[in-house]
């Protein structure tokens, strides 16, 4: 487990920057007003979104395997990662061969959110999602391009597993159980490109002669 005082020790333990092109989250990137959220779909040895809060510095992390869904009525299993830098949110291009999740990156959504999560209805008051995260439980309302709206972090721990939670959309005005932006809109809000795009440019096929 990552110290306590370098939140971001297990990021780097995984990583050999002269390899990767991701940042080593040493700078502080200040083009964002409040605090962000990334869901960046990652074609690794399997494709997943991986969602991303910014929480006290840092990037919180969930690997979800099949994006998040706009349907309340669906729960998305959301693996947590280690915490990532925040410049990390602007990380779109290929992770080389051989590498800790090797495979191509896009921004897929990605825009500011606000911590909507309560303690209970009554009014007793808020809690921060630090806290709401040591409680098993987190709602946030996010303003992407694709993905608008309450969603909740719940601590499910589904077969046992401590990094096991669910990623399911609140009952708002955007809950719409037609939609499936995850295939409908593959783009990166970034760049426009879609990972094929991506991964040719960053990545050129060497031609094998054998
Ligand atoms: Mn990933």
């Amino acid at each position: 487990m990552a110290a306590k005082s370098d939140p971001l020790a297990e990021y780097r333990k995984k990583r050999d920057f002269r390899r990767t092109g991701e940042p080593c989250g040493d700078a502080a990137d200040g083009r964002w007003d409040g605090p962000i959220f990334v869901i960046q779909k990652h074609r690794a040895s399997s494709l997943h979104y991986d969602f991303r809060l910014e929480v006290d510095g840092v990037l919180k992390s969930w690997a979800v395997p099949k994006g998040p869904s706009t349907d309340p009525r669906e729960k998305r299993l959301a693996v947590m990662t280690e915490d990532h830098p925040l410049e990390y949110a602007g990380f779109e291009g290929v992770i080389p061969e051989g590498e800790y999740g090797a495979g191509t990156v896009l921004v897929w959504d990605a825009g500011v959110y606000r911590n909507v999560t309560y303690e209970d209805r009554e009014g007793k008051g808020e809690q921060s999602v630090a806290e709401g995260l040591e409680h098993g439980f987190v709602e946030v309302c996010l303003e992407g391009e694709k993905i608008k709206g309450r969603y909740r972090l719940i601590h499910a721990k589904l077969g046992g597993q401590e990094k096991n939670w669910l990623l399911v959309k609140g009952r708002d005005d955007h809950a719409d159980a037609r939609r499936n932006p995850v295939s409908t809109e593959p783009e990166s809000v970034l760049s426009g490109r879609t990972i094929e795009q991506i991964a040719e440019k960053e990545d050129p096929v060497e031609e094998d002669e054998d």
